[in-house]
């Protein structure tokens, strides 16, 4: 196996990551926090498969309530992602080991706020309930400010992380890592090498977001870790796929097999996914507006394969708070609402339909593309 980073160890909860522990898996229970008897077997049945760590969602108090619930009957390492709503972190810090927060999430509430205010607030409730922090960038939303001075969307990735280790660093806070994460392993790649470049002391955690379905999403994923934990990148992983509730330790399993087949030498020819169809669609989680959205990524799957040699992206995503700007970049794009599905050109809205009927309005729309190529 390859020498790994001299990365320092970090402590999230039972488990260690860093600092030469073995490579920690990470998933996440899709359903609402709120329901503590659901999350408490999706939980179980996560660590049972081998699960290190184990994201849960909070979005209300009932959730905080239902966390703090979960807290007292598993032994799961937990983490929440305080997504948009930074002041939650007071509320779940009791109740869980690590807190996520993305750079480009901290702008939306107490807007005169300076973020590295912000930043040393949420490490210090962090510090006082002994939490671990992840630092998550995510090319779908990258802080503004960054974007704005690096037109190179990789460079605004790095440079954003590279900041926060800083104002971390500079409070003496060191119990952090990081995640660069993008839908491609290309990018994944080259940005994850290149903030170890600069930071090989800073553990990393490792994704492609909105990888999809099996066995797509697992390929990309393996793309991205192959070359990246041979050169000695990466503490802790997660295999994010587009499967149903029931099916989310398909996570763990990928991850375990992938993690196993690098130390072993078993290295996989893969598809360049730069030069087909590529299909990305988002894990779902709890926020996910209709229980359809798995089925509908693999109805899109399905209706789209004729176009398989065309270079051209689908997005399908579970939920109005990341679908309008996750689809975005692609070419078409899917996000879902409780009863409806919003198709996209890129940024463009072409219309809203039933969860049926937005297939064939995707299909017209994805010939009308490979016309005007051809
Ligand atoms: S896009 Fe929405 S439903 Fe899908 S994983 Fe992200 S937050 Fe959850």
């Amino acid at each position: 196996m390859t020498k790994r980073n001299p990365t320092r160890a970090i402590r999230i909860g039972r488990t260690h990551i860093g600092g030469g522990h073995p490579i920690a898996i990470q998933s996440m229970c899709a359903t609402h926090t709120s329901d503590v008897d659901e999350t408490l077997i999706q939980c179980e049945q996560l660590r049972e498969a081998g699960a290190d760590v184990v994201r849960v969602a909070v979005d209300n108090q009932k959730d905080v309530d239902g966390l703090a619930a979960l807290r007292k009957l598993t032994k799961a390492n937990l983490v929440v992602d305080i997504q948009e709503n930074f002041p939650l972190v007071e509320k779940v810090a009791p109740h869980v080991d690590k807190i996520r927060y993305n750079p480009g999430h901290l702008h939306h509430l107490q807007k005169d706020r300076p973020i590295a205010d912000k930043v040393g607030w949420i490490a210090r409730v962090a510090k006082e309930n002994g939490c671990a922090i992840r630092i998550g960038v995510n090319c779908g939303s990258v802080a503004p400010e960054f974007l704005e001075k690096y037109p190179d969307q990789q460079d605004a990735i790095v440079e954003s992380a590279l900041f926060h280790c800083d104002i971390l660093d500079r409070i003496g806070f060191t119990e952090y890592c990081v995640s660069l994460k993008d839908s491609d392993p290309a990018k994944v790649v080259e940005v994850n090498k290149r903030f170890a470049a600069k930071r090989p002391d800073v553990p990393l955690h490792l994704g492609v977001t909105e990888a999809g379905l099996p066995p797509d999403g697992v390929i990309k994923t393996r793309i991205a870790f192959e070359q990246l934990i041979t050169q000695g990148i990466g503490d802790t992983i997660r295999v994010s796929l587009t499967v149903p509730n029931e099916a989310k330790s398909a996570e763990i399993a990928a991850g375990r097999q992938i993690l196993d087949d690098i130390e072993h030498g078993r290295f996989r020819s893969v598809p360049d996914f730069g030069k087909g169809l590529n299909i990305i669609s988002c894990p779902s989680c709890s926020r996910v507006e209709n229980e359809a959205f798995v089925n509908l990524a693999m109805q899109v799957k399905e209706i789209t394969a004729y176009a398989k040699e065309h270079k051209i992206t689908i997005a399908v995503m579970g939920c109005r708070v990341n679908g309008p700007g996750e689809t975005d970049d692609a070419d078409l794009g899917l996000w879902c609402g409780p009863s409806t599905v919003n198709l996209k050109r890129k940024a463009v809205v072409i219309g809203t339909y039933g969860y049926d009927a937005v297939l064939a309005r995707l299909r017209e729309n994805l010939d009308q593309l490979i016309g005007g190529r051809s």
